[in-house]
């Protein structure tokens, strides 16, 4: 059980001398009960004291890291059910299957096909982070096989997922992959001990599955008495309704309760069906608390919606994303090339970006620091007015890039112009409202 804030304040030196960054010793306790504070942070702690506090400055959910170098991925660790409480730390992860049953040049051209499942998206990368090679044949050769060829022909950011219900097909492709330290599986309640044996002699993490939470719960226990500690959690054979409901029951179980043989970062393997029902099932899947979801499709539409959820569902909401605040050319401006301004909150700025790349015309846009608010909320927040977009002229040399000195404002914030115009002495032009309509405006008006 988690020690209360109050029992933990019992075991602290009580010196209340700040080294931790707290200003008390019962403040720092109560951190460190809600998971807030590393143990580590007071220096003084008695190593009596360490070894009772270890159980209460664990995280509820174990961090599992499988893959290296470039390869590496790490799932769990949260520590809230739902985003606004705080964030999520670690996205879920998305892998996509390569059956054993393939071979030769089909194989090659499914690993071929998951490498291009990268893409960005508002200046950031996203993409699939791993490969999960399925034992479909019942052979240990032909597992081991295709897992060399993973192994081989995939490229960064890819860690391998081993699955297969045979503990001597896993050892077998673990021999082949093993210094790329696969997450390996599935241990059942049958499998348990061999499964554990491979995954600790190659310091690989081990996926546990059972049909049932109780199951679940029972096994972690006995792999743990295996001397394995790194292990995800996978529930067979149910709807995704059940999964849903099963997935959240396991993450409050493991928040609320410190329920320790369920904190571990969970599994989903999304069953076989179109690309389009494989996008509905996953989304689902990453949205409500699956560390790592397994797809079967490799069509690049169907992972857009899956990374675009992620994308947000894992976005810190105190932190909207940003780009950095700078004036950006587009194309090859000149001194009589339009200049613009937008906000420095990403999706405004990509969506203002490509719309300038299709209208053709070389463009300066002069990106103000709104701390990552669009055009009407930092408007009406007052992060965007006459003074902020006159100091980002100044301190960006807008009169050193353009000679005509006129800007061309965003629509929404036409109100702004007079004192714009005061403010800088620039002529205001007022652009459209919509970014969508940019191509046209910079086409038929400004030239
Ligand atoms: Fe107390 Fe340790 Fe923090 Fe000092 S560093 S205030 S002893 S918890």
């Amino acid at each position: 059980m988690a020690l209360t804030g109050l029992e933990i304040f019992k075991l602290l030196p009580k010196t209340n001398c700040k080294k931790c960054g707290m200003p008390t010793c019962l403040a720092f306790a109560m951190q460190l009960a809600q998971k807030r504070a590393k143990l580590d942070d007071c220096p003084d702690v008695s190593e009596e004291a360490k070894q009772k506090l270890a159980a209460a400055a664990a995280p509820p959910i174990c961090l599992v890291q499988f893959g290296t170098g470039d390869n590496q991925v790490q799932a769990g660790q949260e520590t809230v059910m739902f985003r606004h409480e705080e964030k999520f730390y670690n996205p879920t992860v998305l892998a996509v299957t390569v059956s054993d049953k393939l071979a030769g040049q089909e194989l090659k051209e499914r690993i071929e096909a998951i490498n291009k499942l990268q893409f960005e998206r508002i200046g950031l990368h996203i993409g699939v982070n791993a490969i999960a090679v399925t034992n479909d044949s019942g052979s240990a050769d032909a597992f081991a096989t295709a897992a060399a060829a993973v192994k081989d022909n995939s490229k960064p950011p890819l860690a391998i997922i081993l699955v297969s219900d045979s503990p001597d097909a896993v050892a077998a492709a673990v021999a082949k992959t093993g210094e790329s330290c696969p997450l390996i599986g599935k241990a059942t309640p049958d499998t348990a001990q061999a499964m554990a044996k491979i995954a600790k002699e190659n310091k690989c993490p081990l996926l546990a599955a059972a049909d049932s939470i109780d199951a679940l719960a029972e096994l972690t226990e006995k792999i743990k008495a295996e001397g394995v500690e790194n292990m995800v959690l996978s529930l067979e054979g149910l709807n995704l309704r059940d999964q849903l409901y099963h997935l959240s029951k396991i993450r409050t179980l493991a928040l609320k309760k410190t329920f320790r043989p369920l904190g571990y970062p969970t599994m989903s393997l999304v069953p076989d069906g179109d690309a389009d029902q494989q996008t509905a099932y996953g989304t689902s899947l990453i949205c409500k608390h699956s560390s790592i979801v397994v797809v079967n499709t490799v069509e690049p539409y169907a992972f857009l919606p899956m990374l675009t959820a992620r994308m947000n569902v894992f976005s810190d909401p105190q932190k909207p994303i940003q780009v950095e605040p700078k004036v950006y050319p587009i194309g090859e401006p000149d001194a009589n090339a339009p200049l613009m301004f937008t906000t420095n909150f990403s999706l405004t700025y990509y969506t203002v970006e490509s719309d300038v790349e299709a209208s053709r015309v070389p463009s300066y846009i002069l990106v103000v620091d709104t701390e990552g608010t669009s055009v009407l909320t930092s408007y009406s927040g007052d992060k965007l007015n006459e003074k902020t977009v006159a100091d980002a002229m100044t301190k960006f040399e807008a009169e050193n890039l353009v000679k005509h000195r006129k800007l061309i404002i965003p629509g929404y914030v036409a109100v702004m112009s007079g004192k714009l115009e005061e403010a800088t002495g620039w002529e205001i032009i007022v652009g459209p409202r919509e970014s969508s309509m940019i191509p046209k405006f910079l086409q038929e008006v400004w030239k």
